[in-house]
């Protein structure tokens, strides 16, 4: 089963190379392709399974967490605001308090790299205990507005050169994976690159990974303008399969939470199978978790259950592209807009995946569903248990 995964998004700087371009706006909320440039990000890790992104933000803080709340693409989003500039250290050291994994992504919030995050979990698996991140490296030609970096055959990361004229060489691409407790003797304020990386490259506690990927700085204006069309093509409108879960693609044993206990219903498979290789379709599921709201089980334990879920899927050629759950119950925890009939799950997923209501299909096993598809305005089919128990049709 893959990794918990979390990462952290850098979004706190001032943006002030590109403030000329596009003012009132903060950096990573910059519009490139008709949508904020963050969105790219979160995309690329919702798509890579991140479980949790902590938002390192400051200034202009309001327009991210406006946007984005607190769950994008299935994923919980967390805020690690600063009031004062902790420079960039600082920042990661303060989200690192909010993370649980043993190694954690961290991401530019103003740049956009095609990279295989798969390769450094791997880097970082096989690296011995004085590794304490990964650091993705790329190869570029005639520029001098990057710093140089040299990687030895083993994949170690050497040393590291200032800013010059280059015909060749290796840059820092400004992703890393760091072992969660890496910054734990470093001060409240600190520069990442500067303080940290360049002090520890000699003891071997960095290594590098190659990507071959596109690297685009929004921070630098024309490399603004080439996102535009670079990114354009990621900035697709979908059409949604939503599938309830329980009774629709489980058989329902109430409040289940226990993989083991996980049984998958054939018919409902073969649907989703059908739409994971649509090319124009992404495979979505909204389910209620009332048994969060009643302390049967944590949110901890249902990521766990989807996560295996998901390979079990796979493995039946199924690809689910995003997991949406409510936790509450109106006797527990009060009125919500999540939980179904209330059509805010499919609202949330259409609004994430820019789906227009044409096009997009629910599949459910209770008329509580097909309640929540008909305020969501979308098309709704009966499935799983409605079918074989002859319960509603
Ligand atoms: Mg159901």
């Amino acid at each position: 089963m893959r990794p918990y995964r979390e990462a952290i998004v850098l979004a706190g700087g001032f943006g002030t190379r590109l403030a000329h371009v596009v003012p009132d706006v903060c950096k990573p909320m910059a519009p490139v392709a008709g949508r904020p440039f963050l969105r790219f990000i979160m995309d690329q890790l919702a798509a890579f399974g991140f479980d949790r992104v902590v938002v390192a933000d400051g200034y202009r803080r309001e327009q991210i967490e406006d946007f984005f709340g607190p769950a994008y693409r299935g994923m919980a989003i967390e805020y690690s605001p600063e009031d004062t500039p902790l420079f960039t250290g600082g920042a990661v050291k303060r989200a690192l308090g909010r993370c649980k994994s043993d190694w954690v992504f961290v991401l530019n919030g103003d740049t956009w790299l095609d990279f295989d995050f798969a390769a450094m979990e791997a880097a970082a698996c096989d690296a011995p205990d004085s590794v304490s991140a990964v650091i993705a490296v790329k190869r570029m030609r005639g520029f001098e507005r990057y710093g140089t970096v040299d990687v030895d055959a083993c994949g170690s990361l050497t040393a590291f050169h200032e800013k010059r004229p280059c015909e060749e060489g290796l840059i820092n691409a400004g992703v890393y994976l760091l072992r969660r407790d890496a910054l734990d003797d470093m001060p409240e304020k600190f520069s990442l690159e500067s303080d940290y990386f360049e002090c520890v490259v000699g003891d071997g506690a960095l290594r590098a990974v190659e990507c071959a990927g596109g690297f685009i700085d929004i921070g630098v204006p024309e490399d603004y303008e080439l996102a535009q069309t670079m990114l354009a093509p990621l900035a697709k409108s979908w059409r949604l399969a939503m599938f309830d879960r329980d009774g629709t693609i489980n058989v329902d044993t109430g409040h289940l939470h226990e993989p083991e206990k996980l049984e998958l219903i054939p018919s409902t498979v073969d649907i989703m199978r059908g739409y994971s290789d649509d090319p124009d379709y992404k495979v979505v599921v909204v389910t209620n978790q009332a048994g969060i709201a009643k302390g049967l089980y944590t949110e901890a334990d249902m990521r766990n259950l989807h996560r295996y879920m998901e390979d079990e899927l796979e493995k039946l050629g199924v690809h689910v592209d995003a997991w949406y759950f409510c936790p509450h119950h109106p006797d527990y925890t009060g009125p919500c807009e999540c939980r179904k009939p209330a059509p805010g799950m499919l609202l949330a997923a259409m609004r994430d995946f820019d789906a227009n209501s044409t096009g997009c299909v629910m599949f459910g096993d209770k008329t509580s569903d097909e309640v929540a598809a008909k305020a969501a305005c979308v098309a709704f089919e009966w499935a799983g248990e409605a079918l074989s128990f002859d319960k509603h049709i």
